[in-house]
């Protein structure tokens, strides 16, 4: 089957209640999301995979969760107050503005087609400015964090005095960030407040290098472990100026979208900036002792840094596939059951009371263990069609049979091939099938 095409994605997600535009009812914010209920339980699951395979199944790292607003010194320390920006340009014919850097052809307005109208390119700084208090004045002018980054260097000697941490460790965060982008677009791809999920991964300045090239691993493979097609990922690594100001090491995790290669996540060699930089500015020492060797010294810090919000879209992207079945065409979303929004839907083959009792009692041995769906309505085939396209890996479906021999129908999402299990095994059955799937959110 050919590629989605970007339109189809964006209609599924608005059609099935993944994503919804945010205001909708007074005619939307640009690029401002919501994600309705199927969206909400991906995204958790998305979150869930990654806090899984980064903290939870890991002994050198350790979790955070630390505010969106900061002190404004923090961004001053990091280089963001005077570094964080993109080149801005405006077309002098039709006054749109755009990203000097992400335009294909940097003399021709993409809005209006005008050739060389741009201003001359000015810095942008990217970071969402309000006030705290009362009084709106420049004596409490706080930024919203452009990345949660920042949270976890600034509590760096905390975490490792408290947990008694020796190098190499990481700590990791998952959580909102916000960037004033100047050309947001593609959907979800690029927004203004997005989700992310950090881990800065402590190391002598020796093993970094070492450091870095496992975490590039590492990473590319979660995303191929949770299904993602290897011809749709590549890694890519940052040149000369592309790369940060804090950065001597960039790679991208990118992904195959529909509008071409882009990036999915970035894995840097930060070097020992934002520590030297926090100690400079605060006046705190946060270099590491190392007793056995009598050494004092900051750690070098290598950083895989991916959006939850974009690697939740692109999943979704990669999952889609249509086939013909009978003649007619099928929607599929193949996605890993580990991150499909429901895993098992619950479906009597008609509303006959008795039918519907017994489709009651078999959710009710579900629910405890795993997101499921019952859904009563429309005829089986219709009912069938709906699951496909959000993805959910199995239906168990229960008819006039299931009265006489207490077993149900199972059917599976990918081969539509249908098992008859009896309702005393089914959970067994459904876990032995689902393995490893985690409950959204649990
Ligand atoms: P770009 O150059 O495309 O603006 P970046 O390289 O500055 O992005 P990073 O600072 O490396 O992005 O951010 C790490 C990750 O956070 C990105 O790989 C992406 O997944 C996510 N991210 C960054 N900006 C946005 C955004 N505006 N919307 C959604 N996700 C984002």
């Amino acid at each position: 089957m050919p590629e989605p095409t970007f339109a189809t994605i964006v209609n599924l997600a608005k059609k099935r209640g993944f994503v919804f535009q945010a205001s909708e009812i007074y005619g939307g914010l640009r690029s401002a999301y919501d994600y309705g209920p199927l969206g909400v339980a991906l995204l958790r699951n998305v979150k869930e995979a990654w806090w899984r395979s980064m903290v939870r199944s890991r002994d050198d790292v350790v979790g955070l969760d630390s505010a969106i607003i900061q002190s404004p010194l923090v961004w001053e320390a990091s280089g963001h107050v005077s570094q964080f920006h993109d080149p801005l340009v405006e077309c002098t014919s039709c006054h749109s503005r755009h990203r000097l850097d992400k335009l294909e052809d940097q003399s021709r307005c993409p809005k209006c087609g005008t050739r060389e109208s741009f201003t001359e390119a000015r810095d942008f700084n990217l970071m969402f400015r309000t006030h705290m208090g009362p009084v709106a004045g420049e004596g409490n002018l706080v930024y919203l964090r452009p990345e949660t980054a920042q949270g976890i260097f600034t509590n760096f000697e905390n975490v490792r005095r408290v947990m008694r941490r020796k190098l190499p460790f990481g700590i990791a965060q998952v959580g909102k960030s916000f960037r004033n982008e100047i050309t947001p677009g593609q959907f979800v791809f690029r927004t203004r407040e997005f989700e992310q999920m950090e881990m800065e991964f402590f190391t002598h300045p020796d093993e970094a290098d070492q450091w870095f090239e496992y975490w590039i691993d590492e990473r590319r493979a979660w995303y191929l472990d949770l299904g993602m097609r290897s011809d749709n990922l590549r890694l890519r690594s940052h040149q000369g100026d592309e790369l940060a100001h804090y950065a001597v090491g960039t790679y991208d995790v990118e992904y195959r979208f529909p509008w071409g290669w882009d990036e999915l996540e970035g894995i840097a060699n930060r070097t020992d900036f934002d520590l030297r930089m926090h100690s400079e500015h605060s006046g705190k020492d946060l270099r590491y002792f190392d007793q056995a060797a009598g050494e004092r010294f900051y750690p070098y810090v290598i950083e895989p840094a991916a959006g939850a919000t974009r690697a939740a879209f692109a999943f979704l992207i990669d999952a889609y596939d249509e086939e013909i079945v009978r003649g007619a065409t099928r929607a599929v979303l193949r996605i890993d059951s580990r991150l499909a929004p429901i895993k098992v839907a619950v479906l009597p083959l008609s509303r006959k009371p008795d039918l519907v009792e017994v489709t009651g009692r078999v959710a009710s041995l579900l629910r405890p263990r795993w997101d499921i769906e019952v859904d009563v309505t429309q005829a089986i085939g219709r009912r069938y069609r709906r699951q496909d396209e959000i993805g959910t890996p199995l239906c168990v479906t229960v008819d006039f049979r299931t009265l006489d021999d207490r077993a149900v129908t199972v059917r599976d999402r990918d081969t539509m091939a249908q098992d008859r299990v009896s309702i005393d095994r089914l959970v067994g059955y459904l876990a032995d099938r689902l393995a490893d799937s985690p409950r959204t959110g649990a």
